[in-house]
């Protein structure tokens, strides 16, 4: 049994990465499970445009205390197994020959939180002599027929969840394997039975899943994470606290202090400062909001508190706690 984080190695980690990689760690160590990380770093031309970032994130995660078992796990690494699962899929793969463009018209408006557009089949049942003359104007992309398999699947934290399984990308036409199959073969091979990630790719864990029982592989406990965001629920950007450590730390604030933040942010009891280690015995899923974790940075202080849709929660909780930024002012007010 083990939980797992696994960054894309395209930006540093950022508060909102930092709190949900905490949930991940804490929930797979209150079970008593392991703990897997892994660096998705497929997309090597965004990579090499943040060299040292995986560096750097997989650095503040050790610096949170967010320990690790077994070695870390590189998907650039993981192609021989990727060409593997592929082989698995057989038939049910089929060319796409299809533009992002030429899918955005035919699709219908994106309906979920990531911009997931169901792809509407239109290379489903080329013939032979149709796909050889499309492969010498494109190099096709390779898509799962998935015959629109319905998947209900019950999320710790989003609830029960059903969708409509397309038939989506697991090899780009640029040779890369797709973020979807990979990460349901890499979760298989590292035992991970509990995936805890923000709720952005909610909408993928049905593909995800569906695509696990298709090539035999065990389906995880899914919970999905609210996500960071700004005031009026816009993007988190840096002036609103996408910072990482290294600014936080820069502006006095001390991994104790971050810790502690980041877990009253899940609902734990912490006081001024603490360790991971200490939030272990706590952790509960009812505990962590279900809404959006409002960050607010700017003028001195870094205000927290509940999204919108949480905002029953927060009136039996109390308002929003503050705390006065930089820390080397050590006044903090908690309000809850
Ligand atoms: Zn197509």
């Amino acid at each position: 049994m083990a939980g797992r984080f696994a960054p894309t190695p395209t930006s540093d980690l950022h508060v909102g990465n930092l709190r949900t990689a905490l949930a991940a760690w804490l929930a797979a160590r209150a079970d008593g499970r392991e703990f897997r990380l892994r660096v998705e770093d497929l997309d090597r031309d965004r990579i090499a445009a943040a060299a040292g970032t995986a560096e750097r994130q997989l650095a503040d995660l050790a610096a949170l205390g967010l320990t690790h078992d077994g070695p870390v796990v590189w998907q650039s690494d993981r192609t021989p197994a990727y060409e593997a699962a592929l082989a698995a899929l057989g038939g049910r793969v089929y060319e796409c020959f299809c533009s992002r463009q030429e899918i955005a018209l035919a699709a219908q408006a994106p309906h979920a939180a990531d911009g997931l557009r169901p792809y509407p089949g239109t290379c489903r049942d080329l013939t032979e002599a149709e796909r050889a003359r499309r492969r010498r104007h494109r190099s096709p992309a390779l898509r799962v027929r998935a015959n629109g398999a319905e998947v209900t699947l019950d999320d710790r934290l989003a609830g029960r969840v059903t969708g409509v399984v397309d038939d989506f990308v697991v090899r780009r036409g640029d040779g890369l394997f797709a973020y979807n199959f990979a990460v349901v073969v890499d979760d298989a091979f590292q035992g991970v039975d509990q995936v805890v990630r923000g709720d952005d790719l909610l909408s993928s864990a049905v593909r995800q899943a569906w695509l696990a029982q298709q090539l035999g592989l065990p389906i995880p406990e899914y919970a999905h994470v609210p996500l960071a965001v700004a005031p009026g629920g816009g993007r988190l950007a840096k002036r609103d606290g996408a910072i990482g450590l290294a600014r936080l730390a820069a502006d006095g604030w001390t991994i104790p202090r971050i810790v502690a933040w980041l877990g009253r942010s899940l609902g734990l009891e912490a006081a001024d400062e603490a360790t991971a280690a200490d939030l272990v015995d706590q952790f509960n899923w009812s505990k962590i909001p279900r809404g959006e974790w409002v960050v607010a940075m700017g003028s001195g202080t870094v205000a927290t508190e509940r999204g919108p849709s949480d905002s029953q929660r927060a009136r039996h909780r109390g308002p929003a706690e503050e705390h006065t930024y930089p820390a080397n002012n050590t006044s903090t007010t908690h309000t809850e």
